[in-house]
């Protein structure tokens, strides 16, 4: 039974909770509100009682199980190991089949299904994003919404590429003796937000003999969708993706998003159940697909002759799905740590969840703002000029808090400060 399906499916992980709120010691959405609603505890009552039939999925109560960035830090705390990312799933998923999607969502996720469609639309939005955003002075980095439209005024987006990364590469990036063949898959953001990030793996991979396919059939993973309860578009363009890449002929699939990553590598076998074919395919491609980090540390061990000095002083931010989502944490302090010249100093929780969550932080700008405060007074104590981290939405939210904060601070994925040191070691 998987909990895209049935809210049944977590009844054991719900009788497991013994009610005592250890959670609440790490859950950054109750460290903000103080209310039990916002904790595990809290939201496992609702979903209890929501199953024994003594209360009915409502706007009111979706709106409460929409309170959690899927952070996992309460997974970690809990003395009965509660996997509260797959009760937070399930009723999500729940929510919908009972209430159906908010109108705002079912577009959004439409659009993101007909992948021409959002192609053309985020590069004409591209030409036309002055007309609705305003550019944060002296930064070419992004722009703050003119209008309140309830999404976070204050919050600074990232200009949208005028060339995606994926109109800028080929589907197959050569080398003279590859070592091996990777397919990359670049997510949305490093696609339409973040070609430099795309373009820093591909720096890295190719100057350690990697040949790259970068199937142009690719679609988001389906995360946005399945973590807000659209099972079927989740499952959609997870079939779309299997596909792709089962063309591309690779040994490896390769990717720099954390979220993405946890997608490929859990959830889509999850969503496949019940359906033999997509199901071995999802497995199949979940054992042999790694985090760039991951990857560079674990799998083909990063050349570390060739490296020239990057004079930065640099911290590093866990994302969340990276970190307790994949165990992956090391891997990148140890690629930072081997660059020359990089002096790095861990921040106090690394581990902390930035508030960023993908659509929780449009949805709840206000909250997402204050726990980002939080993640950005620990990176001011460290008085680095760099923050690294190693996923593009953790780097979006990252930015604006420092943006905002007035600190003047590069924030970057750790394969770019590797393709840094890289192009340092050519010069
Ligand atoms: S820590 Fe675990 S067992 Fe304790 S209240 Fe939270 S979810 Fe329940
Ligand atoms: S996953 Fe994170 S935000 Fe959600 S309830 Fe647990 S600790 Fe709180």
């Amino acid at each position: 039974m998987s909990v895209y399906t049935s809210l049944d499916s977590v009844k054991d992980e719900l009788l497991k909770c013994l009610k005592c709120g250890n959670c609440q010691a790490v859950c950054p959405i109750y460290k903000e509100m103080r209310h039990e609603v916002a904790v595990a505890r809290g939201k496992i009552v609702l979903v209890e009682t929501l199953l024994n039939g003594e209360i009915e999925m409502t706007d009111r109560l979706a709106d409460k199980l929409s309170l959690c960035t899927t952070c996992m830090a309460c997974n970690q705390i809990c003395p009965n190991g509660i996997r509260f990312d797959k009760v937070i799933l399930a009723a999500r998923a729940e929510g919908v089949r009972k209430k159906g999607l908010h109108p705002i969502k079912k577009i959004a996720f439409k659009a993101l299904k007909l992948q021409r469609l959002f192609d053309l639309g985020m590069k004409t939005g591209s030409k036309f994003q002055g007309l609705a955003m305003k550019r944060v002075k002296g930064q070419d980095y992004g722009a703050r919404m003119r209008i309140d439209l309830g999404i976070g005024k204050e919050k600074v987006f990232p200009n949208l590429a005028s060339k995606p990364f994926r109109s800028q590469f080929p589907s197959e990036v050569k080398v003279p003796n590859p070592k091996m063949k990777v397919a990359f898959f670049s997510g949305c953001m490093i696609n339409y937000f973040y070609p430099d990030m795309g373009k820093s793996v591909v720096d890295v991979l190719t100057e350690n003999d990697i040949e790259i396919a970068i199937p142009a059939d690719q679609a988001c993973c389906g995360i946005p969708a399945s973590v807000n309860g659209d099972v079927d578009s989740a499952k959609e363009q997870a079939k779309r993706n299997l596909r792709a890449f089962e063309e591309s002929g690779a040994d490896a699939l390769l990717i720099a998003c954390s979220s993405c990553g946890s997608a490929w590598k859990h959830s889509f076998s999850e969503l496949m159940e019940g359906d033999a074919y997509y199901k071995e395919l999802a497995d199949k491609w979940a054992a042999k697909t790694y985090d760039i980090n991951e990857f560079l540390v674990n799998v083909v061990p990063f050349k570390r002759d060739g490296l020239g000095e990057v004079k930065r002083t640099v911290t590093y931010h866990d994302p969340c799905h990276l970190n307790r989502g994949q165990n992956i944490n090391k891997e990148p302090r140890e690629i930072l740590k081997a660059i020359p010249g990089v002096q790095f100093i861990e921040m106090k929780e690394p581990g902390r969840c930035c508030g960023m969550a993908g659509s929780f932080s449009l949805v709840h700008p206000e909250l997402s703002g204050k726990i980002s405060d939080k993640k950005i007074a620990d990176i001011a104590t460290t008085s680095t000029n760099t923050v690294a981290t190693a996923c593009p939405a953790c780097r979006l939210q990252l930015a604006s808090g420092v943006i905002n904060a007035g600190m003047n601070k590069d924030v970057l994925h750790t394969v770019q400060i590797l393709a840094e040191s890289y192009a340092k070691g050519k010069q």
